[in-house]
């Protein structure tokens, strides 16, 4: 399953299913914990690929935020060390139940502008992203959908990657993506079963 959008006339957005850990753009998006210190899901899954040099670069950033903690809406830049990918953003979303709505929303949105925000100062011409937040932190599909296609539209207008994907990790979160994306950006240009 993939679908590519235009996003203006020299960005595109990727949506498919599959697992971020085997991308090869530049770089590729973890939603992290506030402790950066690995966990389950996507990060973990990032972790195990990337080998034990990430968690030794994510213990010495670390020591370089206050508290030692990266607050949510945060994102910031490692090495991607055994993985195809040169970068890993490590992002943290919010948890759903600890915000009312809005101010989840905008701390989701935070997540996708800062990364892009990273790539665009590297330099990078791709990315590639998880459904933030939607896993073990609770936030529901349809909405986080909304607010992470159009905040990489709202970024993107400042410039950035050419190539925004999606790695989703089963069928529905891309159909919520995919509804996402139409609603926000119009008709796919390329759809793949
Ligand atoms: P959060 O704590 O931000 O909710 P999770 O890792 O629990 O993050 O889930 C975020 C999303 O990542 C979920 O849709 C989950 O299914 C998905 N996911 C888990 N492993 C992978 C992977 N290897 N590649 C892409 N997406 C993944």
């Amino acid at each position: 399953m993939e679908a590519t959008f235009a996003v203006g006339e020299t960005h595109s957005l990727e949506l498919f299913v599959g697992d971020i850990t085997r991308q090869s753009t530049d770089a590729i998006v973890s939603a992290a914990n506030a402790l950066l210190l690995g966990g389950g899901g996507v990060d973990g899954a990032i972790h195990k690929a990337a080998g034990p040099r990430l968690f030794e670069a994510c213990r010495a950033l670390k020591k370089t935020l206050p508290g030692g903690v990266l607050a949510a809406g945060g994102a910031v830049l490692t090495g991607g060390f055994d993985l195809p990918a040169r970068f890993v953003i490590h992002a943290v979303g919010p948890i759903y139940a600890e915000h009312d709505p809005a101010r989840a929303a905008e701390l989701l949105e935070s997540c996708y502008v800062q990364a892009i925000g990273i790539a665009r100062r590297e330099g990078l011409a791709s990315i590639t992203f998880p459904s933030i937040s939607t896993g073990v932190y609770g936030y529901p599909v349809a909405a986080a959908a909304e607010v992470a296609v159009a905040a990489v539209k709202r970024a993107l207008a400042s410039g950035g990657p050419a190539v925004v994907r999606f790695s989703l990790f089963d069928p529905d979160t891309f159909a919520a993506y995919h509804a996402a994306a139409v609603a926000v950006l119009g008709a796919p240009r390329a759809e793949g079963a």
